[in-house]
């Protein structure tokens, strides 16, 4: 899979996303980052690349022409034309099944936004998605570019060593993870639960499963809304809520 980060700051999103395991699947080839930066597509002796907006009002715009000749560059090297999400505090809140449906693209450009935001003219233009990382205003659309190449880029065959941990996480069947342990079997009197040292698998499932719902239930009751549980299921958060 192919990114392609048009932005102003092209060291901060390469400096974060060229570390740890996205940074190692990229040397590896099994995908690639490439930040584009809008300023060399300034067509003014100053390569300022922004200006006042039309009506008044506080801040600085990023002007179109820029950002389209940035994107042109990228698009033209392409036999299609790729998936343009802008980050914008008012597009769609990202989640993993954005990130399941986006890492099934063979290139994908995110364009990030600076001061104001971007001129709407070039957005009505080049822009297929709108997505927002949260309701909140950041700086700028780096950041959440950089969640989302990360997010994408896990769900992509080979980045992480082993494919199955991608398989069962938070959010899979709009469910949370169940909680995990590690050596040593005591640490300072908190012991593993018993049936995790038990090697029964079926055992460990069942009781993985059952952790899982009440967790989401406890943490994040509108995820299971949308989860299909079992009667015993249903039967388990109802023992759960009367002993609360
Ligand atoms: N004036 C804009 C508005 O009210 O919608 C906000 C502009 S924000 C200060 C500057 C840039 O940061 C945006 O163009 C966008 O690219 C990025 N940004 C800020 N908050 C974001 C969020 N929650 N999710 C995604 N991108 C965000």
């Amino acid at each position: 899979m192919n990114f392609h980060i048009l932005t102003l700051f092209p060291d901060m999103v390469m400096d974060g996303l060229n570390t740890s395991i996205i940074g190692r699947a990229a040397g590896k080839g099994l995908l690639s980052i490439e930040a584009v930066n809008i300023r060399d597509y300034a067509f003014n002796k100053h390569q300022s690349v922004d200006d006042y907006p039309y009506g008044g009002g506080a801040g600085m715009l990023m002007q179109a022409e820029p950002v389209y000749l940035a994107y042109e560059a990228v698009a033209g090297k392409l036999e299609k034309a790729p998936r343009v999400v802008y980050l914008s505090p008012q597009g769609q809140t990202f989640n993993q099944q954005m990130a399941e449906e986006l890492a099934q693209e063979e290139e994908l450009v995110l364009l990030c936004g600076h001061y104001e935001g971007i001129d709407e003219r070039v957005l009505e233009e080049i822009v297929t998605d709108y997505v927002s990382i949260g309701d909140y205003v950041l700086t700028g659309g780096e950041l959440p570019a950089m969640v989302m190449v990360d997010a994408i880029s896990r769900l992509v065959p080979g980045v992480l060593h082993n494919d199955v941990s991608a398989e069962f996480e938070s959010f899979q069947d709009n469910l949370l993870e169940y909680p995990q342990y590690s050596r040593p079997e005591e640490w300072r009197g908190k012991k593993v639960p018993e049936v995790l040292l038990s090697g029964h698998h079926a055992n460990i499932e069942k009781w993985r499963r059952e952790q899982s719902v009440l967790r989401t239930k406890e943490r994040r009751p509108d995820l299971l809304e949308k989860c299909e549980l079992t009667d015993a299921e249903k039967k388990l958060i109802e023992d759960y809520e009367s002993e609360k």
